[in-house]
C-alpha cells in the first residue's frame, strides 16, 4: 500500500511530462544558442514553450524567464529588484512566505536593509491595512505569497497588486502552490513578479519561471547571455519541456481535475474533523488540495511515524521545517501554541488520489491518533 497525501512538498511526475523529457535528454539535445540546425529545433522548442506558458498566465511571450525553480525565482526577483533600485532600503513581506522568502527576508536584514513582516489572522489573510501603513517612499517590492502551501489560504492577490500599483511600489507574488489550481492572470491580478515552478504540478523538479512584467526593472543573479540576460546559464531543455507538457495537461483537464479534488478534501475534512478535539487550520474557503488539522494532545511527529508504516505519506507543517522540531511558524502566525502546531498535520492532494485512499486515511488516521492520546493516559 503506498497513498500519497504530500504534494505540496512535490508531486508524482504525470508520463507525458517524462516521455517529452527523454526526447529532449536522446535527441532534441541541441543548445538553444546554437545556430546550427540542432540548436535551432532547441531554441524554437523553447520558445514555444515560452508561449504556452505566457498564454497560460496572461503574460507576453518575453515576460517568462526560465530559472532553476521557485526557490531561484523568489530570490531573483526580491534581490533583482533591490539591486536595480539601489537607493531603496526597504521591503515588504507577510509572515507565512515560503522559507526561501523568509529566510532571504532575514539575510536582507542582517546587510542593513528594512523589512516589514506583515500580520496574518486566524485563517492566515494578511493584514491589508497593515501593507498599506506601511509602504513609504524607502519600500521598492511588497511579496505576499498566493496560496500557502501549509494551511491553503489563497490571498486576494488582486487587491494586493492594486494596493502596490497605486502605492507605486513592485508586487511579487509566490504562486507555486496555486499555479493550475487557481486561475491567474497576471494583468488582471495587478502581478508584476511572479514565481511558479514544475515538481508541484507533476512536472520534473530543478525548473521554473519568473513572470516580469515588461518595464520593471532586476538584476540578475548569474551574468551572461540567456534569458533576456536575466538568468544565465544554457537552458535546461528537457526539463523545461517536461513542465510545459505536464502545465498544458494541468489546465486542459483543470475543471475535471479542481472538481475531483475539491470532493476528496472535503470528505477528508470531513471525517478528521469528526476525530474528538480535532480543528481544521486555514480557512474553510481553501486551496482545493490542501487539508490541515490538529489532534488535541497527539504529537504529530508520532502521527506521521505511525502513518508512514501504514503507507501514508503524510506532513505536519511544511516539507522543509519537518527534519526540524520547532514548531510551525505559519501556525504560530495565526495564533497556535507551539504545542497546538506541533499537533498539526497536513495532507496535500493530487489528481492520482482516489475515494478508497481517502476512506483508508480516515480509518488509519482515527485509529492512530486514538492509539496516542491512550499513550499519554
Ligand atoms: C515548493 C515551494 C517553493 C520551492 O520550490 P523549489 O522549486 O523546490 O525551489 C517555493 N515556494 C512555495 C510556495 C513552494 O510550495
Amino acid at each position: 500500500m503506498e497513498i500519497y497525501l504530500d504534494n505540496a512538498a512535490t508531486t508524482k511526475p504525470l508520463k507525458e511530462a517524462v516521455e517529452t523529457m527523454k526526447v529532449y535528454l536522446e535527441s532534441k539535445y541541441g543548445n538553444p544558442s546554437s545556430l546550427h540546425f540542432k540548436g535551432k529545433e532547441a531554441f524554437n522548442d523553447l520558445e514555444e514553450a515560452r508561449k504556452k506558458l505566457a498564454d497560460i498566465t496572461g503574460a507576453k511571450t518575453n515576460e517568462i524567464i526560465f530559472t532553476s525553480g521557485a526557490t531561484e525565482s523568489n530570490t531573483l526577483a526580491i534581490l533583482g529588484v533591490l539591486r536595480a533600485n539601489p537607493t531603496k532600503k526597504h521591503i515588504i513581506v507577510s509572515k507565512i512566505e515560503h522559507s526561501s522568502v523568509l529566510n532571504l527576508a532575514k539575510q536582507l536584514e542582517r546587510e542593513g536593509y528594512k523589512v516589514t513582516y506583515i500580520d496574518v489572522d486566524k485563517e492566515g489573510y494578511i493584514n491589508i491595512n497593515q501593507l498599506k501603513k506601511n509602504i513609504d517612499e524607502n519600500t521598492v517590492l511588497a511579496s505576499i505569497i498566493h496560496a500557502n502551501n501549509e494551511i491553503g489560504v489563497i490571498q486576494n492577490i488582486k487587491e494586493i497588486g492594486w494596493i502596490c500599483k497605486n502605492k507605486k511600489i513592485i508586487f511579487h507574488t509566490d504562486a507555486s502552490q496555486s499555479f493550475t489550481k487557481v486561475k491567474i492572470d497576471v494583468v488582471r491580478d495587478n502581478i508584476d513578479l511572479m514565481t511558479f515552478n514544475s515538481h508541484k504540478i507533476h512536472g520534473p523538479k530543478g525548473v521554473g519561471v519568473l513572470y516580469k512584467k515588461e518595464g520593471i526593472k532586476i538584476r540578475p543573479l548569474f551574468l551572461g547571455e540567456q534569458e533576456y540576460g536575466l538568468r544565465a546559464g544554457t537552458e535546461n531543455i528537457a526539463n523545461i519541456m517536461g513542465f510545459v507538457r505536464a502545465a498544458e495537461i494541468a489546465f486542459k483537464e483543470f475543471d475535471k481535475n479542481i472538481k475531483n479534488i475539491f470532493g476528496l478534501r472535503d470528505k477528508l475534512i470531513k471525517g478528521l474533523l469528526e476525530i474528538k478535539d480535532s480543528w481544521l487550520n486555514g480557512p474553510t474557503d481553501r486551496l482545493c488540495n490542501n487539508i490541515n488539522v490538529s489532534f488535541k494532545g497527539v504529537e504529530a511527529d508520532s502521527l506521521l511515524l505511525m502513518l508512514d508504516e501504514k503507507g501514508i505519506c503524510a506532513s505536519a507543517g511544511s516539507a522543509c521545517s519537518s527534519r526540524k522540531i520547532e514548531p510551525s511558524y505559519v501556525l504560530k502566525a495565526i495564533g497556535l501554541t507551539s504545542k497546538e502546531a506541533n499537533s498539526s498535520l497536513r495532507l496535500s492532494l493530487s489528481k492520482f488520489n482516489t475515494e478508497k485512499e481517502i476512506e483508508y486515511t480516515l480509518k488509519i488516521v482515527k485509529e492512530c491518533a486514538e492509539e496516542l492520546r491512550k499513550r499519554k493516559i
